[in-house]
């Protein structure tokens, strides 16, 4: 079949199974399947496609069909204009998140440490890495599944080998929060798991039942990891230094309320391009335990 043709079928196909973004999805896959780029539909709409890649494309419309994320499908997620690497076992990157790397970065200066609690994909510490002079990072998650798709990226973006100047200089750990961390940091930062877990059931098909819970479930209020994390973060943190959190739309000052009990300073919330509170942060003082 030709390009365009296969094209027009995969909007079909996703538009007949109720999903949403068809022309956009159909496209990607498409691209996906015969690493093409966005100009080849225009262009190149007439030729003919081999028939693995033929076969590669309709595998992943049937699976989009199930409303399998089209990033896990595609295995790549761009993000502050990197991309990440992803499969099932981590949350895939949100834009939201980007307001929260770039607020982290107006704080950061060449040469600081830092902490990713709940890391993830990795994709906040290896682009606070990526876009800073000499900051080294931890990343630490209790899923080895997630660590291992963090490590995948770090290598891809260029990790730092020993005796190297340059690259990024990360490591990541297996741990259940603080539980297995070391040493003390200029910034500790969290996209933690924030949703109740009352409202998990009511989450979009693709996040509910494909993106790993365990990312998504702050228990029953969706407070838990903010609690657990301000309350222990104090230990890692050096005076002076941030703690910076995403939260849910409607978590502001609720996690506010929990950053000012554990007596951090200058609490800030941080909204996003919707207008809604995604960012708070604060710093602990220097000289005093808080
Ligand atoms: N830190 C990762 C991210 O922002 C994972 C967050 C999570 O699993 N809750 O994508």
């Amino acid at each position: 079949m030709k390009y365009k043709e296969l094209y027009d079928y995969g909007v079909r196909r996703l538009a007949d199974a109720g999903i949403e973004e068809n022309a956009l999805d159909a496209r990607l896959l498409l691209e996906s399947a015969c690493h093409t780029d966005r100009n080849y539909l225009l262009v190149y709409g007439e030729r003919e496609v081999e028939p693995e890649e033929q076969e590669r494309y309709q595998g992943y419309i049937e699976k989009r069909k199930t409303h399998v994320p089209l990033q896990y499908i595609t295995g790549g997620q761009e993000f502050m204009g990197l991309v990440f690497e992803v499969d099932e076992h981590v949350l895939i990157p949100r834009q939201d998140t980007e307001i929260l790397v770039e607020e982290v970065l107006r704080h950061l200066h060449d040469g600081m440490d830092i902490l990713d609690m709940c890391t993830g994909s990795g994709c906040i510490l290896l682009s606070l890495l990526h876009y800073s002079n000499g900051c080294s990072g931890i990343g630490a998650d209790i899923e080895r599944d997630a660590l291992a798709v963090a490590e995948k990226n770090a290598e891809r973006l260029g990790r730092q080998e020993p005796e190297e100047r340059g690259g990024l200089n990360c490591r990541f750990i297996q741990s259940d929060l603080f539980e297995n961390v070391e040493g003390t940091y200029d910034i500790i930062v969290s996209n933690p798991p924030y949703i109740p877990s009352g409202v998990i059931p009511t989450l979009m098909k693709e996040v509910k039942d494909f993106e790993p819970l365990p990312a998504l479930d702050g228990k029953e209020d969706g407070l838990f990891f903010y609690r657990e994390i301000t309350s222990h973060a104090h230990k890692f943190l050096r005076g002076g230094g941030f703690l910076f959190f995403e939260i849910g739309y409607d978590q502001a000052e609720a996690v506010r309320h929990i950053m000012e009990e554990n007596g951090y300073k200058d609490i800030t919330v941080v909204k996003d391009f919707a207008g809604l509170d995604r960012v708070v942060y604060g710093w602990k003082e220097r000289d005093r335990h808080v």
